[in-house]
């Protein structure tokens, strides 16, 4: 694939960056005023009424592309003991021993229509990295995906989608 024109924009892609969503969909929704009293960065979210979400990243397989595995920078949905435990020790450097936590998927997702809510484990990691998830195996194409690699033609038409990359 590197350095052959993308069949979509003509254009090369040689490497793929995450495709990340900026926050949930929960928080996207919210307009400005509703939004006081909660808080949104990169990593932590947390909307007015008390629902806390985190920021990680799902892999996908990439087959015929240009690097092994694609990115999805995605929010999770946390219970509140599980987010308040994740916030508290969100700047320890192990913060892996808090073990697999439950969650959603706090996003709809460009190409993987009824993402939103699907069942995930997320795994927090250590030294300040990204926490990783896990879907729940399921029928959903984006657990497809997961468990068998998604094509480089899916990677392009959802890249050329408007989604920021
Ligand atoms: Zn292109």
């Amino acid at each position: 694939m590197s350095g052959a024109a993308c069949s979509i924009c003509g254009g090369s892609h040689d490497r793929i960056g995450a495709l990340v969503m900026p926050a949930p969909d929960a928080w996207l929704r919210l307009s400005d005023e509703p939004r006081h009293g909660g808080f949104c960065d990169d990593d932590l979210c947390k909307t007015p009424g008390g629902d806390g979400f985190v920021f990680a990243i799902l892999e996908v397989p990439l087959i015929g592309g240009p690097q092994p595995v694609v990115e999805f920078g995605v929010w999770a949905a946390l219970g509140e003991d599980d987010f308040r435990r994740y916030y508290e020790t969100y700047n320890d450097r192990d913060q892996s021993k808090l073990g697999p936590l439950s969650g959603a998927l706090a996003n709809e997702i460009e190409g993987f229509a009824g993402a939103f809510g699907l069942k995930a484990t997320v795994l927090p990691q250590d030294r300040g990295e990204r926490p990783l998830r896990r879907l729940e195996p399921s029928d959903h194409p984006l657990a497809v995906a997961q468990r068998e690699g998604m094509p480089m033609g899916k990677v392009l038409e959802i890249l050329h989608s408007g989604v920021e990359a």
